[in-house]
């Protein structure tokens, strides 16, 4: 395999696949494109590769199966189109890979299942064997079960906290372009390809704009933001085009395509997990002397915390704002909301005393918090 092959570095490898790529405008699967990809995905298995597919298009197959013709569906036609859809995306891959001698396992997947640790750690483990078993796993969003408020909505930033959660090198995802433009091509017809994008920048972000194709939730914007959950953790990201038969063996063989290193140096899992957290439970405020201590790499002490706001349980991970409002840190809480109330301010000997012998001193443990915009030199 040549050095300059796009895909050599990277062992273990996310691949998202978009509505618009499976799924023709008149709701039916695109058969020989499915089996043209899962070639390609056969070919980077035999090369010793661990892929992880998200796959989207559960809703679009079920709106054809079900009859819905409206363009807008409601929400509870979109569950019905999910819940009927997602069985025929399941036969669909199982079938496709199952030519290559390949066996599949579903998983759907809910943001509480991301989030929370121990959901997490059982959902990574059942990846872990599926991928040690030499199956490769089909990931969905549960879009028949999740709620309005509580789901991704977009399988961009879903593929990515899938991707962290694994520790994949790499998310690769294909969608209907082949890459970041300096503003959207279809827009503007001076907009340049990005071949390299080194960290993500605001002006990265205002590239992005908001475009849609007409089935894919996500625009730039969601792969963006996917971009920055992956490559904080440590996982590069690809976006290349997938719309033409074969496109990753285009891209191996050096097809256009934009590629988002991975931030430097290597968090340990729990730590590139807190880093990805897309939505904290609550915060708390520290005076200046927990902010040295922290950059020392001590825990936090409730001594060190001036505020806390929001109602969080322990395990929740918190930010962690400097005086000057200024978001630091991130950690799992070591104690409930109501529990860090009563002791912030307080010296650790005293917290025994207000909680009881078996209590944690530390509002969050070292092991549990990460320093935004430091770079962690620690092999997992
Ligand atoms: N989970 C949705 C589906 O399977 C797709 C979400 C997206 O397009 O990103 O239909």
């Amino acid at each position: 395999m040549s050095a300059n092959q796009p895909l050599a570095p990277y062992r273990r490898v996310t691949i998202k696949i978009g509505s618009a790529l499976l799924v023709d405008k008149a709701g039916q699967l695109r058969a020989d494109w499915l089996a043209g990809l899962a070639e390609d995905i056969a070919a980077l298995k035999a090369e010793n590769r661990e892929i992880v597919i998200v796959s989207s298009g559960a809703i679009a197959l079920g709106r054809s199966l079900l009859g819905l013709s409206a363009t807008t569906l409601t929400l509870e036609q979109s569950q019905a189109a999910a819940s009927a859809g997602q069985i025929a995306l399941s036969q669909a891959w199982a079938a496709a890979l199952g030519r290559h001698g390949i066996v599949t396992g579903q998983i759907l997947i809910t943001p509480n299942i991301t989030e929370e640790r121990r959901y997490f750690l059982n959902a990574r483990t059942t990846i872990r064997t599926l991928l040690g078993l030499g199956a490769i796993p089909i990931i969905n969003e549960n879009d028949s079960v999740a709620t309005a408020e509580i789901r991704y909505g977009d399988n961009d930033r879903l593929s990515a906290r899938v991707a962290t959660m694994i520790e994949a090198d790499l998310l690769v995802l294909l969608s209907d372009i082949d890459g970041l433009y300096t503003a959207p091509p279809a827009k503007d017809p001076d907009a340049v390809h990005i071949p390299l994008v080194e960290a993500i920048t605001p002006a990265i972000e205002a590239m992005a704009g908001g475009a849609a194709s007409h089935l894919s939730r996500g625009g730039m914007t969601t792969k963006v933001e996917a971009g920055k959950i992956a490559t904080l953790a440590g996982t590069a990201m690809i976006i290349a085009k997938g719309t033409e038969p074969h496109p990753l063996a285009t891209l191996t063989a050096g097809g256009k395509h934009t590629l988002f290193h991975a931030a430097t140096g290597r968090a340990q899992s729990r730590k590139r997990w807190i880093m990805g957290t897309l939505a904290v439970a609550g915060s708390v405020q520290i005076d200046g002397g927990a902010v040295r201590a922290l950059k020392q790499g001590r825990s936090l002490l409730p001594v060190g915390v001036t505020r806390i706001a929001g109602n969080f349980q322990r395990g929740d991970t918190i930010a962690i704002i400097a005086p000057d409002g200024r978001e630091i840190a991130r950690g799992l809480s070591g104690l409930d909301s109501a529990d860090a109330r009563r002791v912030m301010g307080r010296q650790s000997d005293t917290i025994t005393a207000l909680l009881g012998a078996d209590s944690r001193s530390e509002l969050v443990h070292r092991d549990n918090l990460v320093l935004l915009g430091a770079k962690e030199e620690v092999e997992p």
